[in-house]
């Protein structure tokens, strides 16, 4: 009992650095930037960082947040594709299978050394807990083995990160949507780790419903890229679908309504023999996620006063969605951000950028760092 509770004390004061360490310069600079935040001069400071929040294996390098020395990318799509879907299972055990060569090819494709790496930043919420544990657990050992300190990552803001990777001059605040297989919000990014979420998903994603009618449509898992695709040679104003408004609050969203809507008109076809416009169908659905997402965040930014938008999230990779966001923005006059495909699905390098955040803001991990299945995108980390 008493070696436990050493155990337990000692987590408590494992490595936590609230400086950024130049190995070259040997004195940490920190100036505020207009926006009240801490940036770093003169210093470099490498994060090594890990995802594996889902189905992808993911380790990056990056240099002072938002310079990207390696990202490595190993997907499970097509190991779960035969099920319609990710079997938890099967992804850590994935997990656990490639994270250790993932890290070395990251570590030699950044042409760094092990010795260069400042910090460990890692994705500890939300996400599947068998397949976050495997990345949590791998951080902290590598942590522990170099000595650095040990950067906890929430997800989403990791997502709401690869805009600060493809747009350096982007700073807070500004509104962010967020959308992917598992979460849909808008977010009030006020700074780089003060988000207030304003709104979200009363039930399923915009990626689940994406992913679900994709599935009654034949198109495979994930399906959200082949719906996008299906959709191009449609008509997107064939079927009337639904677009939920959730009584008094203006930024909550829906999308159960509309994947079961989708999968009656798929299994009413079969039942009927009749022929689908396949294409259409797709084409309706994408138009409806839009029309769902779009005026939410326009809406937001007006009565907030906010003239930058971002999107940000695998879903950010439609292309009805990303064409919509832009018009709609610059009707509006505002400034737009979407990252490149690249960054908008699940990455290590948007956990990295938003490691370097995180860790200019004083949030560091002990030994005892857990892995959450839930967990909101404005919570602070708290050793627990
Ligand atoms: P999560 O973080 O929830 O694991 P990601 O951010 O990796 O999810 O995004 C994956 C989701 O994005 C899936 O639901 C996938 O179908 C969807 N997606 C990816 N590309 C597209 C696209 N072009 N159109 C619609 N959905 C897409
Ligand atoms: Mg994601």
């Amino acid at each position: 009992m008493a070696e436990t509770t050493a155990v337990l004390n000692w987590a408590h004061r494992a490595p936590c650095s609230k400086t950024i360490h130049d190995p070259s310069a040997k004195s940490p600079t920190k100036i505020k930037s207009h926006t009240g935040f801490a940036l770093v001069t003169g210093a470099k400071m490498i994060i090594l960082a890990i995802e594996t929040s889902c189905d992808e294996t993911a380790v990056a390098v990056m240099r002072n947040g938002r310079e990207q020395l390696s990202s490595e990318l190993f997907s499970q799509a097509d190991m779960h594709a035969m099920y319609g879907g990710v079997v938890p299972e099967i992804a850590s055990r994935n997990h656990t299978a490639v994270i250790g060569k993932l890290s070395e090819l990251a570590v030699k494709n950044a042409g760094i050394e092990l010795k260069d790496i400042d910090a460990v930043a890692v994705t500890y919420a939300p996400g599947l807990i068998g397949a976050l544990l495997v990345g949590v657990n791998f951080a902290k050992g590598l942590a522990f083995s170099l000595g650095v300190p040990l950067i906890p990552v929430h997800h989403i803001r990791g997502h709401i990160a690869a805009n600060y990777i493809a747009y350096p001059e982007l700073e807070p605040p500004f509104l962010c949507t967020i959308v992917s297989g598992g979460n849909s919000l808008i977010a009030d990014v006020r700074g780089y780790t003060d988000i207030r979420i304003l709104g979200r998903s009363r039930d399923d994603a915009a990626g689940e419903c994406f992913d679900k009618s994709a599935r009654v449509l034949g198109l495979g898992y994930p399906g959200g890229p082949a719906l996008d695709k299906l959709a191009q040679s449609g008509d997107d104003s064939l079927f009337n679908l639904p677009r939920p408004v959730i009584d008094g609050f203006p930024y909550d969203m829906s999308f159960s309504g509309l994947k079961t809507a989708v999968v009656n008109i798929v299994h009413n076809a079969e039942q009927k023999g009749e022929t689908l416009d396949t294409a259409s169908l797709a084409a309706s659905i994408a138009r409806a996620v839009s029309d769902i997402l779009v005026p939410r965040i326009m809406t937001a930014a007006g009565e907030l006063g906010y003239s930058k938008i971002a999107i940000a999230g695998g879903v950010a990779a439609n292309s009805r969605i990303r064409a919509d966001f832009l018009k709609a923005a610059e009707e509006a006059g505002h400034t737009l951000f979407i990252p490149p495909l690249k960054l908008c699905g699940d990455n290590a390098a948007m956990i990295g950028c938003q490691g370097f955040y995180e860790h200019l803001a004083g949030v560091s991990a002990g030994m005892d760092l857990n892995a959450y299945a839930t967990l909101d995108a404005d919570a602070e980390y708290t050793e627990k």
